[in-house]
């Protein structure tokens, strides 16, 4: 799972992230920035974040999480991170790779698409993509997941960014999302999903 802020794994896929875990699979999570930027008026900013990633990895369950520090609100798909990527997924091998969508209405975000499909191609490795929404929604679905008997546990890890949920209801507002999904888009599953696209 590789995500551009802390607190993006848990909106944007924290009851997929969930039923991984609950189902036996290895789940691991590249913070590639920390999110020092969203910190609204905390001391540290990054450090708050990370620690709030370290507790809602406690609450999905997660089983490791590295923060890659580059600089929030800059990120960039250079050639070295590019080439970090790449070998972290050759060392792992995911099935399954999530990352944010490449029309997401974040910059930050669609540079962690361009540097996820970049890693991909440079490890040579085959796995089944599947981008998620955050600030903007996907338009062509190519996965739904059923959430509906997990959608607490995400509730509870997004609310676990006590600093971003202070500014922002996130947990209300992604509650709405996986049911709008779960209702729209998971017949005849729902109440909650989390949908993706392959781009
Ligand atoms: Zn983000």
């Amino acid at each position: 799972m590789i995500c551009a802020h802390p607190d993006d794994e848990a909106i944007g896929c924290g009851g997929t992230l969930r039923r991984h875990v609950l189902d036996g699979d290895e789940v691991s999570v590249v913070f590639l920035t920390s999110g020092e930027r969203g910190g609204h008026g905390s001391e540290d900013p990054g450090g708050t974040r990370e620690r709030e990633a370290h507790e809602a990895a406690g609450v999905l369950g997660i089983q490791r999480v590295e923060f890659w520090r580059e600089p929030d609100g800059r990120l960039r798909a250079s050639r070295e991170l590019t080439g970090r990527l790449a070998a972290l997924i050759a060392r792992l091998g995911p099935a399954v790779l999530y990352a944010p969508h490449r029309a997401d209405d974040h910059a930050d975000h669609r540079a962690a698409a361009r540097l996820t499909r970049r890693a991909l191609t440079a490890a040579g490795h085959h796995a089944e993509l599947r981008c998620f929404e955050i600030w903007a929604p996907i338009i062509e679905i190519s996965a739904v997941i059923d959430i509906s008997a997990v959608i607490e546990d995400k509730l509870r890890a997004i609310r676990c960014y006590r600093s971003q949920c202070a500014v922002m209801p996130f947990d209300a507002a992604f509650e709405g999302l996986a049911r709008y999904r779960g209702e729209m888009h998971s017949w005849p599953g729902g109440p909650y999903a989390e949908a993706f696209s392959e781009r």
